[in-house]
């Protein structure tokens, strides 16, 4: 490899370092003694060994966040000064954002540019958004008129109050960018955290820690307990305390998070997964609908809950759409994300890496065509090929089930007349893309779509005003945007008789 590996001095040191949780401001071993390692996915090799946390440390956890939030300073913050200290991450994360870029890039296997470009800032902006409804999310008063009280006079008013001690599972795609995603919402609203990150990325959220330590936000307020789902995650959204659970990940997981809520029925909110239909019709624009279509599906390396996986292309234009997003993929440079001429990293683990290639493998087995790819990408590290397959039916693995990897499937279709059917043909309904220059064309179809968010002429656009969420079984709930908070508040109605 010819280009020069970049790589932030303070990231080598943090990840090379001792790793503790966060429980109450301290920095602490699992209860057990028990570690684990994460892997650098572009090696293979060991990068970081962290506490595996278990159900005594979520009980630990949930303890201090109770305590935080029933009487600690947090609970007598203003809005301002709460505000103030959430939008003090924002910028503690913009100053440390080659180090966070890099820690993404070293745990989780994407480019340092792609990190540095989209992730860091992402997450800095998150807070910086949520920061202002600390002192914008408010009641509003009420007349209420009582039939069987004749004459009674009353005032009445809503209030806008913190759910309470919130549990937040988070995936490992975007680390650093769920993490925000959800601990902003929650700490804007008022509440106290604990925070599970996923066992393959959990460095980020770790130095995520020390900043929000840093930036003002008291102790206790945000914990961070690090495990496996099985040990750490489940009692986590099992735990008679925990008021509210927040989940980010796989559908089947979410589904678990469901039963484990049902205990003390506790508040969910669930972002799952996604097999995100893309259309380009025969009049777009193909210059920007082709690099469009690659990019929908190998940004993050396909590993986006939105990545658009179902690439559906209009009869006519059928074999060019293939055949673009097939030389795109070819083009695509893979390599380690810490190499400046990489544009697509590894997965993000070795089972993910088994996962995609047996779905390839399935695809191949059923009869579907590699236009690119197909296959693992070298021998070390977890490097799978960008693949683009034809020829597919919609009873096969690969265009049912989320692959969670570098793969789309292009899938011929007739006219605006008859896409709604296939492309509302999933179990899911995160996201979707429409490409047209006819604009009526491209809203009369967004309306037909069972998606939570469409993008037109263009594909993962996000941004902390924009909410997002699924229909169907991508999840319940919207995050960002004013509707994040509405996640993490409770109203309630006061009325007095005059
Ligand atoms: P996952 O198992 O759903 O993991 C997501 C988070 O849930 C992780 O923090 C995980 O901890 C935790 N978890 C696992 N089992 C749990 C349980 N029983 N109770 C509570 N928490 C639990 O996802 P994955 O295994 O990493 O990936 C599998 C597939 O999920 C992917 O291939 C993809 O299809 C989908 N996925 C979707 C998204 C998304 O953004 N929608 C993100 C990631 C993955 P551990 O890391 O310790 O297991
Ligand atoms: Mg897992």
């Amino acid at each position: 490899m010819a280009s020069e590996l970049k790589a932030d001095p303070d990231a080598l040191k943090f990840a090379a370092g001792d790793h503790h949780m966060l429980i109450g401001g301290d920095w602490v071993h699992a209860a057990s003694g028990k570690t684990f390692d994460t892997p650098n996915p572009a090696t293979g090799e060991t990068l970081a060994t962290v506490p595996a946390g278990n159900s005594e440390d979520i009980d630990r956890a949930v303890k201090t966040a109770r305590a935080a939030f029933e009487t600690g300073p947090w609970s007598r913050m203003t809005p301002s000064e709460r505000g103030r200290a959430i939008h003090k991450i924002g910028d503690l994360i913009l100053e440390h954002g080659d180090e966070l870029a890099t820690l993404e890039s070293l745990d989780n296997g994407k480019p340092y540019a792609i990190a540095r470009a989209a992730d860091v800032p992402l997450a800095a902006d998150l807070f910086h958004y949520m920061s202002g409804w600390c002192t914008r999310s408010q009641g509003e008063s009420i007349v209420p008129s009582v039939p069987y009280m004749p004459g009674a006079e009353f005032h009445a008013y809503s209030l806008k109050e913190p759910v309470g001690v919130v549990g937040q599972i988070i995936p490992w795609n975007f680390p650093l960018l769920m993490a925000a995603w959800k601990l902003g919402p929650a700490l804007a609203a008022g509440c106290t955290v604990i925070l599970k990150p996923a066992e393959q990325t959990p460095l980020s959220a770790l130095r995520l820690g020390e900043i929000i330590l840093e930036a003002g936000i008291p102790e206790g307020v945000v914990n961070v307990v690090t495990g496996f789902g099985e040990d750490a995650g489940a009692p986590l959204a099992a735990h008679d305390d925990v008021d509210k659970i927040a989940f980010t990940g796989s559908t089947e997981v979410g589904k678990l998070i469901v039963q484990a809520a049902s205990g003390n029925l506790k508040k969910v909110s669930l972002e799952l997964g996604g097999k995100s239909p893309n259309i380009v019709y025969a009049d777009a624009e193909m210059e920007t609908a082709i690099p469009g279509a690659a990019s929908a599906i190998f940004f993050n390396h396909g590993q986006c809950c939105a990545a658009g996986s179902r690439l559906f292309a209009e009869k006519s234009v059928f074999d060019d759409v293939a055949q673009g997003v097939a030389d795109a993929a070819k083009k695509i440079r893979v390599g380690p994300g810490l190499d400046p001429s990489t544009e697509m990293g590894p997965l993000v683990s070795h089972d993910q890496m088994s996962r995609v290639c047996r779905y390839l493998d399935e695809g191949a087995r059923d009869g579907a065509t590699a236009l690119a790819g197909g296959n693992r990408h070298g021998e070390e590290g977890f490097f799978v090929e960008p693949t683009v397959l034809t020829d597919t039916t919609n009873d096969m693995s690969v265009v049912r089930e989320e692959i969670f990897g570098p793969v789309v499937t292009v899938i011929p279709f007739d006219s605006a007349e008859t896409i709604r059917q296939p492309a509302n043909d999933s179990e899911f309904g995160l996201a979707a893309g429409i490409w047209t220059k006819d604009l009526s064309k491209a809203h009369r179809t967004a309306r037909q779509l069972r998606a939570g968010t469409v993008w037109i002429n263009c594909y993962n656009v996000f941004d902390a005003a924009l909410p997002f969420g699924g229909y169907k079984q991508s999840g319940w709930g919207r995050e960002m945007g004013h509707e994040a908070m509405a996640l993490y508040t409770e109203t309630k109605a006061v009325c007095a008789q005059l």
